[in-house]
């Protein structure tokens, strides 16, 4: 049976300027599905990707790589699922990659998504490790850090989606010691013990101006900065000369509140002749076949593992959105909207 109208997650308004997103700011509404047109594609979401992003999008602002969220719009962000109609050339029971999350079924331009093999690795692997995280972590390391092996390489949010990503492809690509922060001493002894992290630091214990150099005495070579903020300062302070900072995100400076650490240190850039490089992933899809192609062996030797933290259902996904700005995620935060589907 061919539905004719979905659930969505509706913006209903905007947090307030210095206020955390709360849950009364969503609605979940059921609407009609639009008539699919030639070239498009009715999909049934299966999964779809919560990520810090987003929360720059809920604001006026633009702290966020794309749109702003509309008030009284379904929220969008990326999304796997599978074709139940077709007038778009890719069969009924492909599964695809796409934009149209945060609601149970979309209709899509077939041109827009990427046909997916679930297959060669689970459904979720394909937004995280597989998808534009893993390939955040990948760019960000190889293009924008320029590592080297031997290479000392610090990552913030290390037990994130990105940041996880990091420090396992660092450590494989030949970095000599890695370490991360990470927010708590659950995810830092997970840092050590699961994720082969050399050291690591709980940055709400300790501020990593202290830190930092204790985890990497000999200096850093590539900071890869996913938070910004007292984090970016602290590097700054202990790269080596020649360092390269890859700008990947500023999870700590998205709340639109005028706060956030200045940055005063950029002598520390000067002194130490470092390259600070911001990038967006998706300027550099030229490299996204040799990393499928490397991290689909490494899955598949089992050098990488999937690591995400999954919420059930739509109802809960403002839940599962919410918790990972606050850090309730270890690997890449995902919400399973079918639940007939193991991800
Ligand atoms: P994560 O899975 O890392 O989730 C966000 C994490 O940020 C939380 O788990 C939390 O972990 C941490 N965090 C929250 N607040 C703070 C804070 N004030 N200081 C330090 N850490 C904090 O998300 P992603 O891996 O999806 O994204 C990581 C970063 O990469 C983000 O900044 C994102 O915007 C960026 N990004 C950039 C892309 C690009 O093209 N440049 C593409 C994709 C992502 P904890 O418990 O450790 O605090």
């Amino acid at each position: 049976m061919i539905p004719t109208s979905t659930r969505m997650v509706v913006l209903r308004g905007r947090p307030g300027r210095g206020a955390d997103p709360t849950p009364d700011l969503f609605a979940i509404e059921e609407r009609p599905i639009p008539e699919m047109q030639t070239g498009q594609l009715l999909v049934r979401n299966i999964a779809m990707s919560v990520d810090p992003s987003m929360r720059g999008r809920l604001d006026l602002g633009e702290k966020h790589y794309t749109t702003n969220f509309e008030v009284g719009q379904p929220l969008d962000g990326s999304a796997i699922g599978q074709v139940i109609a077709t007038e778009g050339g890719i069969p009924v029971g492909a599964v695809v990659r796409h934009r149209a999350g945060w609601r149970e079924h979309a209709v899509v331009d077939a041109e827009t998504v990427a046909v997916v093999d679930p297959d060669a690795a689970p459904v979720g692997a394909w937004l995280g490790i597989l998808g534009q995280t893993g390939f955040t972590a990948w760019v960000g390391l190889k293009r924008i850090g320029e590592l080297h092996a031997g290479d000392t390489v610090f990552v913030s949010a290390a037990a994130g989606a990105v940041g996880s990503a990091a420090g396992r492809f660092a450590k494989l690509l030949g970095a000599g010691r890695v370490v991360g922060s990470a927010g708590g001493p659950d995810k830092v002894r997970e840092l050590v013990q699961h994720l082969g992290l050399d050291d690591a630091m709980d940055y709400r214990a300790e501020s990593p101006r202290q830190a930092v150099s204790r985890l990497a005495p000999g200096g850093i070579d590539v900071y890869f900065d996913n938070v910004g903020g007292p984090h970016l300062v602290a590097a700054l302070k202990n790269m080596t000369v020649g360092g390269r900072v890859a700008l990947c995100g500023m999870i700590s400076q998205y709340a639109d509140n005028g706060r956030g650490e200045d940055i005063n240190n950029l002598i520390e850039a000067v002194l130490r002749r470092v390259t600070i490089r911001g990038f967006i992933v998706r300027d550099h899809e030229d490299m996204r076949p040799e990393f499928e192609h490397t991290v689909t062996a490494w899955l598949a030797s089992g050098d990488v593992q999937v690591l995400q933290t999954v919420t059930d259902g739509i109802d809960h996904a403002v839940e599962g959105f919410l918790g990972m700005l606050k850090g309730a995620n270890v690997g890449k935060a995902l919400v399973r909207l079918d639940p007939t589907w193991e991800i």
